[in-house]
Parts: C-alpha cells; structure tokens; sequence
C-alpha cells in the first residue's frame, strides 16, 4: 500500500518493454554516426517534441537532464550572470531550488526569500514588491510538494514580466506537471520530472524560452545542443513523452479526489490530528500533523503492514526541522508529528481506508505508551 507518490511513482508495467529494448537492444550511442544510433537519437527528439506539445513551447525550447534537481540548478545557476544581481524565491522552496539560491547568495547575489501561506502560497504581492532593474531571476514553485498547494505560476509571471521583462522566471513544476495548467509563455524557464510521473528515475526535463540565454552547467561534448553536455540517458529520455501520455490518460482525479476526502472525513475529528490543506491546490497530497507524536514511529508501524507514507518532502526527510514546514508557521512539534500521504494511480478506497484506521490504531498506542512511560 504505496501512499508516498509525490517522492517518486511506480514505473509503467505497460512500458516495461518498451524500455528494456532501449536499454539492452538501443544502447547506441545516440551522437554516433550510423542509423542504429540515429534512431536512438530519433527517438529522443520525439520524446522532446512531444513533451514540447503538453509544456507548451518548441521542440528545440526543451532539454533533457539527469533528474529535477539538475534541471533546478541549471536554471538557477544558468540564469545568474552577474554576481551581486536581485534573486527572489519562495520560503516554500525544494531544496533543489533553494540550496542553489542560497549558495548564489553566498557568491554574493542578493537572495530575498518571499513569505508563504499555511499551503505554502508565495504572497504574489511580495514577489512583485521584489521586481527591480536589478532583478535577475524569481522562481516560483507551481505546486508544492509538501502540501499540494498551487502557484498560479502564469499569473506571477505575467505581473514580473510587465514590470522587467528582463527578469527570468523559473518555475518548478515536479509536483503540477499534468496536474494543473501548462507554463504560459510568460514563464520562461519550467522543469519537470519523470519519476513522479510513473516514468523511470534518471530524467528531468526543462522548457527554457528562446529568449534565454543561460550559462550550461555541465561542458563537455556539446549534447542538448551545449546546454547539457554527457551522453544522454537515452531510455528515460526517450520513454519520459510517453510515460506522460499514458500517465495523462490513466490519472483519475475524481478516484484521486474520493480517497483524499475519504482521508480528511475519517481523521479530521481525531484527538490532536490539524490539516494544512489550502485551496487552491492540486488533488493527491494530503498534509496533517499529529500532535505529541513522532510521525517516523508512526511511519514505522505502519510499514511494519506493509503501509508506506512520507514524513513530509524525501528530499528533506534528512534535515531534523523542516524549513519549508516551518516558513509555512507549523510549530517544532507540528513538523515533528506530520506526515505526507501522496496518492498515485495504483491506489484504491479500500487500502485507504486500511491506512486510516491504522493511523487511528497506531497514534492512540503510541500516545498511551507515552503516558504509560511517564
Ligand atoms: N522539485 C520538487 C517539487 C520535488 O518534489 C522534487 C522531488 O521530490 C524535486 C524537485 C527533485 O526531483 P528529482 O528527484 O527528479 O531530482
């Protein structure tokens, strides 16, 4: 019973094949020079072209990477060219975002950091308040990967844009991507991930506008056409437009949306359990805490079932305090008890209803050995 799809998503069954045979048959290299790379190079550029289609932008606007984060970093690294330009981003940040702009601020840009809501909304009002001549670059998360909560993405940048149209804008999409609207032209930089989408690890992908020019982080051999040298990881690339289509076809947010309510409903009433779902977000996520308890117990008993959930963001699960939790106003203890129930396309009403009445189970056991150890 997976409940931790917003940290990584199980790989198509129906495109096991498909990427077996880009793997042990298509290994060529696809910068070779003979028709058997070539078609892997084919391949790859469908992908790019498709993937164009559902962002949005131009076929030769999108470019592979290593993963999300890689794509997170080349953005931001990429876009800031001068050392002590203006970089805004959102308290709600990943950390693949928010780790680069703070080293940026150690290089000596100015980083200022925008408020969020209990969601984890950036105030849009703020962002604007930021935009100067000296602005470079603001980044927005589009939906967050805590609580579910959306960026209207398209309007920020609509409103930095008529105020510089020089500044960049860059937009996290991991979370949205095939969940909420595509990036208007106005966003000139979107990533996106294929493990979150039912796609193999090993891939993240970026729209980055014609109209920027940013600085590759990895030279080498000039693939992606120079913005992202090293051979390509050609079965994750070329497979990442299908695996969209297919995950596109298959997402059920009616399905996504009854077993979320069906969570909120049972639980929200129990003793010391708080939601933080703001609207507008998309379906899937679901955020709580549950005071005096240390959700990883918690986690623990429950995988003990064969019941798997996420204490909050995977990429923070190493941090002892949250910083995108607490920059949302959750106390110490409330980071410490929260957890993250993430639904997929594999999950069904009746193992949700199992995962409710274990929490139930477990909290009310952990709560009683506690008072029974005082
Ligand atoms: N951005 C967001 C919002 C995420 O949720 C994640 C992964 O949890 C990432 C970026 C990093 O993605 P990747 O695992 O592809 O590096």
């Amino acid at each position: 019973m997976y409940f931790d799809n917003a940290a990584t998503t199980k790989p198509f069954e129906e495109l096991r094949e498909r990427f077996l045979e880009l793997i042990y048959g298509d290994y060529f290299n696809p910068s070779s020079l003979y028709t058997a790379a070539k078609n892997v190079r084919d391949a790859i550029n469908a992908s790019r072209e498709g993937l164009a289609g559902l962002l949005g932008c131009q076929k030769d606007e999108v470019y592979f990477t290593s993963c999300a984060t890689e794509a997170n970093n080349l953005a931001l690294k990429g876009a800031v060219k001068r050392p002590k330009c203006r970089i805004v981003i959102s308290a709600a940040e990943h950390a693949s975002v928010s780790a680069v702009a703070a080293d940026l601020k150690n290089r000596g840009a100015e980083l200022i950091t925008i408020p969020v809501d209990s969601g984890g909304r950036a105030d849009v009002d703020a962002v604007i308040k930021t935009v100067n001549e000296n602005t470079a670059l603001v980044s927005v998360i589009h939906t967050n990967n805590e609580t579910g909560a959306l960026n209207d993405i398209n309007y920020i940048a609509a409103r930095v844009k008529s105020k510089n149209p020089q500044v960049i804008f860059h937009s996290d999409g991991v979370q949205a991507f095939l969940k909420a609207s595509p990036p208007s032209d106005d966003v000139d930089i979107y990533t996106v991930s294929s493990h979150k989408i039912c796609g193999p690890k090993g891939a993240g992908a970026l729209k980055i506008s014609k109209r920027v020019n940013l600085n590759p982080l990895i030279l080498g051999g000039g693939q992606e056409r120079g913005m992202r040298s090293g051979t390509e990881n050609s079965a994750a690339a070329a497979l990442f437009y299908d695996t969209a289509e297919l995950y596109k076809h298959k997402y059920d947010s009616k399905k996504i949306l009854e077993m979320q309510n069906f969570v909120i409903e049972t639980l929200k009433d129990s003793e010391g359990i708080k939601f933080y779902a703001s609207e507008p977000k998309i379906t899937g996520i679901v955020s709580l805490s549950v005071s005096g308890i240390n959700a990883e117990t918690l986690l623990h008993m429950l995988e003990k079932d064969g019941i798997y959930i996420g204490l909050g963001s995977a990429c923070a699960a190493n941090k002892s305090i949250n910083p995108v939790l607490l920059a949302m106003g959750r106390s110490k203890e409330e980071i410490f008890g929260s957890i993250r129930i993430s639904f997929g396309l594999y999950n069904n009403l009746d193992e949700t209803k199992i995962l409710c009445q274990k929490i139930l189970e477990y909290t009310d056991k952990i709560r009683r050995r506690k008072i029974a150890q005082i």
